[in-house]
């Protein structure tokens, strides 16, 4: 991509958890037309693999995914000394109030509500990424 550095968002590695491949294919789409890098995970063992070896800027993490759900998963990587900076937001449906208490109980740095607003997705994404705690 050119402009890199200058173009909002690009260069940065953003990591989507989410085994709805609806869901999964329109969070990708939103992210690359705002010059992110995207990886993708469908369960949460191939996200646990996928943070490991591409180490990216930020994961959006579905909470129920197979093998291991999202807040397992956040948990690992809140425990592990060189993945934890990695700001975990997760993807939580509107109405499930008692989700987003337990997301954060779990280690996750924030929540975006599902369903997805694909205009304030990378507002929220880029809000997350600045700050990062
Ligand atoms: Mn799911």
């Amino acid at each position: 991509m050119d402009n890199k550095g200058i173009q909002k968002g690009s260069s940065q590695k953003i990591l989507v958890v989410e085994d709805n491949q609806d869901n999964r294919e329109l969070v990708v789409k939103v992210l690359k037309i705002n010059g992110y890098q995207v990886i993708e995970a469908v369960d949460g063992e191939e996200a646990l693999e996928k943070t490991k070896t591409e180490k990216p800027d930020l994961i959006l993490m579905d909470l129920f995914i197979p093998k291991i759900d999202g807040y397992e998963v956040t948990r690992r990587l809140k425990r592990d000394r060189d993945l934890r900076s990695i700001p975990v937001i997760a993807l939580t449906a509107h109405a499930m109030k008692g989700d987003m208490e337990v997301a954060l109980a779990a280690g996750c740095d924030g929540y975006i509500p599902k369903p997805i607003d694909v205009r304030e997705l990378p507002k929220q994404i880029e809000y997350f990424l600045k700050h990062n705690p």
